[in-house]
Formats: structure tokens, sequence, C-alpha cells
């Protein structure tokens, strides 16, 4: 069994998800790079491995980073994950449940529960999917600590607040898919107390979810979940933090 920290992250061969899988495996950790397709997870891992490779050997021994296909909409796809974690590692010190998507924009009236499901597969069902399989690998961890990434969108506090550009912003599935798992997340902690478990506020980011919109570099969009993935094992838990600091439910 490895002694390095063991991290997963979900939706990692892009955007934020892969941000973090880089940032984690500079730290010398081996990241497991979540991607419901293969092909797409190899490509963002060899980027990876050979950055790293570039950048000039760090005291390890060979690839840190290693694809893991994971599509977290499927029952089948998570399991399959797990046992294969299971078998490799025999246990999992940090899951980062990164993947999301954005779904309609619509006005609140014109959307109907199939556009909010499809949302919710992936950005609430997804992440619970993935504890009932992860966390008996999590409890095998001397320091399990599990990101949620959340959005100021799934705040009621900030998306009301006049002063803030998410109040602005209008959708039905998505910013409640983000107040949903701010609760799943409030949830875990709680009813795991040797864990770390706490969502982050990315912050508004530049990635293909918002067409490049957003006013953040993807170094500053991942600062807040690496600092919650790093949390020291007496940090917080059950908090909702972006990159400046703890975020108002
Ligand atoms: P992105 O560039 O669109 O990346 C999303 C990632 O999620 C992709 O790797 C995508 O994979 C993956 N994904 C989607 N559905 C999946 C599924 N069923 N199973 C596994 N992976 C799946 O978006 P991003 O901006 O980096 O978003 C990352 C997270 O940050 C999301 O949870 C998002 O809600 C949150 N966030 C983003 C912002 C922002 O401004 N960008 C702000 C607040 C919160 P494919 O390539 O296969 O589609």
């Amino acid at each position: 069994m490895t002694n390095t920290t063991i991290a997963l992250v979900t939706g990692a061969n892009k955007g934020i998800g892969r941000t973090v899988a880089a940032r984690l495996a500079e730290l010398g950790w081996t990241v497991l790079l979540g991607s419901r397709d293969p092909e797409r997870g190899a490509a963002a891992a060899a980027e990876l491995t050979a950055r790293d490779r570039r950048d000039g050997p760090r005291g390890g021994d060979g690839p840190r980073v290693h694809v893991i296909e994971l599509d977290v909409t499927s029952e089948t796809s998570v399991r399959a994950a797990a046992k294969l974690v299971d078998a490799e590692y025999g246990r999992l010190d940090v899951l980062v449940n990164n993947a999301g998507i954005g779904g309609s924009r619509a006005a609140a009236v014109d959307v109907g529960a199939d556009e909010m499901r499809e949302v919710y597969e992936t950005n609430v069902f997804g992440p619970v999917r993935m504890m009932r399989a992860f966390v008996p690998l999590l409890r095998r961890s001397a320091a399990p600590r599990v990101v949620m990434v959340s959005s100021g969108m799934g705040s009621l506090a900030v998306t009301t607040d006049p002063a803030r550009l998410e109040s602005t912003l209008i959708g039905l599935p998505y910013p409640s898919s983000k107040t949903a798992l701010n609760m799943v997340t409030s949830q875990y902690a709680k009813a795991l107390p040797g864990f770390r478990v706490n969502a982050a506020d990315p912050g508004y980011t530049a990635t293909d979810l918002n067409g490049h919109n957003g006013h953040q570099t993807l170094a500053e969009g991942s600062d807040a979940i690496v600092a919650l993935a790093t949390v020291a094992p007496d940090g917080p838990t059950g908090g909702f933090f972006d990159r400046a600091g703890p975020v108002p439910w």
C-alpha cells in the first residue's frame, strides 16, 4: 500500500477539475483523474504527466496521475471505479466531487421536471453515488477529506444579495442543484465526524461551463478546492468556502 496521499477528482479531464488534479499531483500525491470518456481522460493525464516530467522529478517514482473511467450518473461506473481503487490502492484519502453540468437557463416557469432531473443526476445524485461507493475506502484513510464543488449560485444568501453578481443570474436546475448539494455536504459532515467534508465555491471562472465568460483563471478557480482537499485533520468540516474564506449558505 502506497504512503502517498491518494486523491480522486471527478470530471477532471478539463476545466477546474483538471487544474485541481494537476495541483494535487504537484504536491507529490497520487491523483486519480476521473473522466467519463477514457480518451479525453488519457489526453488530460498525458498532458499533466508531460508537464510533470518537464518540471523535473519531485522525489516520486513513476507517474502520479492515473485516469479512472468514471461517469457519476452511472451506478455501474461508480461501483466499478470503487472496486478498482480498492484493488489497486486499498483506500482513498481525498475525494473531490467536481463533475458538474450547467443545464437549462430558461425562465423558472418554463422548466420541467425532466430538465431538473438531468442536472440533479450529475450535480446532486452523482456526489451521493460517489459517497455511497467511496466512504468505505475513505474510512481506511488516516485523514479522510471530501470536497463538494458547489457554487455561489447555490447560496440563498448570495443569490438574494443585490451587491453580488450571482443575484442577477437566473436558472432553476443549476442553482437549486447546488443548494441541494450544500445541504448534502452539511449532512455528510454530521454523519462522518472523523472526516473533513466541505463545500467549495470556485468563483466565476472561465471554463466551457460558462462559454469562458468567467473572470477568474483556472488557478484562482481551483484555490478553494485545493485548500479544502489539503485541510488539516483538525480543520473545518461542514463548511462552505470560497478562495477568500467562508461563504454564507
Ligand atoms: P467544465 O469545464 O464544463 O468541466 C466539467 C467537468 O465535469 C468535465 O470534465 C465533464 O466531463 C465532467 N462531467 C460532466 N458530467 C459528468 C458525468 N456524468 N460524469 C463524470 N464527469 C462529468 O466545468 P467547470 O467550470 O470546470 O466545472 C467544474 C465544477 O465547478 C462544476 O461542479 C461546476 O458546477 C463548478 N463551478 C464552476 C464555476 C465556474 O465559473 N466555472 C463556478 C462555480 C462552480 P466531459 O468533458 O466528459 O463533459
